[in-house]
């Protein structure tokens, strides 16, 4: 087993560990853990919520999910001699739950959960359907999921982290910043909010404290957006065997990740979120000098996927276009093309005995895949989500004798808002 660079006690929590990690951007975030180019190493991580979601079958905790300490990351880890202006390479060689045995307190102890944020805490993709808080437990065996909240389903898991990143430079977060409010001054009131500014309750930094930490409080980046240093771009290819080319910002890099999904669908669209779970990663660093000059990646990651995901042969598709549930067009919105194209898929899956939330739920864990068909026939861009059929015990194709129906078990969890 590599070393060990970033240790998570499961019994403490995040902020008792012996290295505290951090839960925003910031380029002045101490490294206290170093390793060097070549260098083969182990990194803990907690799930997003560092323990607030329990197994059972009430989703009370996703009613009052504690947004603001989120992802609990593990780093930064100083990547010595990387420099502003280089690529930092990482391969993913090993990534999977929290190894230990029956199942424990913590997500990744055998189990994960799938949330739905209620509208008035995050909402998500489909919040408009979909307004309350909603749980689902999934167990993992050999590999696999399976869940008492959605019966008759089960899929290979697709371990990979939902966030990964190096740390922005000064410039680069001040434009982050700027950008963002810019952004939330358009509707400063809108539920949910269209970013989330700095804020500093429940800021983790690190080793900083006192003036130190109340400044960087004040200015660190949120975690919930993808951006040009990687982040939460919850790409769930990113498995075993991936390489990533992350730009490099800040002497040293400054690496750090977290938010580990056991399992996710494309778009992660039940945003809290995918299979969310505790784990490890093991990770060789290397880094291109003047990468991001030699090969024109200046901002956003370039990466080469793991070749070990399910190899799915069957699947079953559907389609939506940019017109609106009550009829009104739109010019070439993919993402409302690709919320119809869930709804057509969630109205399908009804037709077999799931309730809504429990096909919401399957889009959401399953390692479906989502894509934009068509993008250029105006005034509809079209986008098409894809079933692995397979992950059904029953046949789900559309046949002459019409659908058989399950039996739809206990159902999924719901807190009203
Ligand atoms: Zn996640």
């Amino acid at each position: 087993m590599p070393e060990v660079v970033f240790p998570l006690d499961s019994q403490k929590k995040f902020t008792e560990q012996r290295i505290v990690g951090h839960n925003r951007w910031h380029p002045d975030i101490p490294a206290l853990v170093q390793v060097r180019p070549g260098d083969v190493f182990r990194v803990h991580c907690r799930e997003w919520f560092d323990g607030a979601i329990q197994n059972n079958d009430s989703a009370d905790d996703i009613l009052n999910a504690p947004l603001p300490g989120v992802h609990v990351l593990s780093g930064p880890i100083a990547v010595l001699g990387a420099e502003p202006g280089d690529l930092l390479i990482v391969d993913i060689l090993d990534v999977g739950p929290i190894p230990q045995e029956d199942s424990g307190p913590l997500a990744g102890q055998g189990w994960g959960y799938t949330g739905v944020f209620a509208t008035r805490n995050g909402g998500g993709f489909l919040t408009e359907q979909f307004p309350d808080a909603y749980k689902v437990i999934w167990d993992f065996q050999g590999g696999v999921a399976t869940s008492r909240h959605v019966p008759g389903v089960s899929f290979t898991g697709i371990v990979h982290p939902g966030l990964m990143g190096t740390a922005p430079s000064a410039n680069l977060l001040r434009t982050w910043n700027a950008r963002e409010q810019a952004l939330i001054d358009t509707d400063p009131n809108r539920v949910p909010p269209l970013a989330l500014p700095p804020l500093p309750d429940s800021a983790i930094l690190g080793s900083l404290t006192g003036d130190e930490f109340d400044r960087v409080a004040r200015e660190a980046a949120r975690t919930a957006p993808p951006r040009e240093n990687g982040g939460n771009q919850d790409i769930k290819n990113l498995t075993k065997g991936s390489r990533v080319f992350y730009p490099v910002f800040v002497p040293d890099a400054k690496l750090s990740m977290g938010d580990l999904h056991f399992s996710q669908g494309d778009g992660e669209i039940t945003f809290c979120g995918a299979i969310e779970m505790g784990g490890f990663m093991d990770l060789h660093v290397d880094v291109i000098k003047n990468g991001m000059e030699l090969y024109g990646v200046q901002e956003n990651a370039v990466f080469m996927p793991g070749r070990t995901d399910p190899q799915y042969s069957e699947w079953l598709a559907f389609s939506g276009t940019s017109v609106t549930l009550s009829g009104e067009q739109r010019y070439l919105d993919s993402h409302l093309s690709y919320q119809r194209a869930c709804l057509h898929a969630i109205d399908y899956l009804q037709r077999f005995g799931y309730s809504d939330i429990q096909a919401y739920m399957i889009l959401g864990a399953a390692p479906i895949e989502g894509r934009l068909s068509g993008v250029v026939d105006i005034p509809n861009s079209c986008s098409t989500v894809y079933i692995p059929t397979e992950i059904f015990d029953f046949n789900v194709r559309p046949g002459k004798d019409g659908p058989t129906r399950i039996d739809p078990g206990i159902g999924v969890p719901r807190s009203a808002a």
